[in-house]
């Protein structure tokens, strides 16, 4: 995805399992509490689980060095927003309540095993595709 079809997502609505969300798409420099706390955490998105909203720092996708031309599509951006899908995802679904007890120990909330499955989907998406795998089950 490029940093201009990032940009245009803000205030985009989209539905998990039939639950309303929305991206909020700001720069890190804003005055907004989320915008400081993305800054704060040196973090490119967080999802914001009971308000159900994603919300992507974008001045983290923007090269701060002049002579490095940024590339049409970053990898990054679609990585980054497959992750926080996994979030909402799993919150959705009642997985992440059951983390509740363990917070960042249990599987549905650990960065590790939530990066790995955003860095998977698209492999196991193409290998589904050439297989001809149904969507519908
Ligand atoms: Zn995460």
């Amino acid at each position: 995805m490029t940093i201009e079809k990032l940009g245009n997502l803000n205030d985009k609505k989209f539905y998990i399992l039939g639950e309303e969300w929305t991206i909020k798409v700001v720069s890190t420099e804003d005055k907004n509490p989320i915008a400081k706390i993305l800054k704060v955490q040196n973090a490119s998105m967080l999802t914001q689980l009971y308000k159900k909203e994603i919300w992507v720092g974008i001045d983290n996708y923007v090269s701060t060095d002049e002579t490095q031309q940024m590339p049409n599509n970053n990898p990054a951006i679609d990585q980054d927003l497959t992750h926080e899908l996994y979030h909402a995802f799993y919150y959705e679904s009642g997985l992440d309540s059951c983390a509740m007890l363990s917070e960042d120990e249990a599987w549905p909330r650990n960065e590790t095993m939530i990066d790995w499955n955003a860095k998977m989907f698209p492999k196991i998406l193409k290998v589904r595709r050439t297989l001809g795998i149904s969507d519908n089950f």
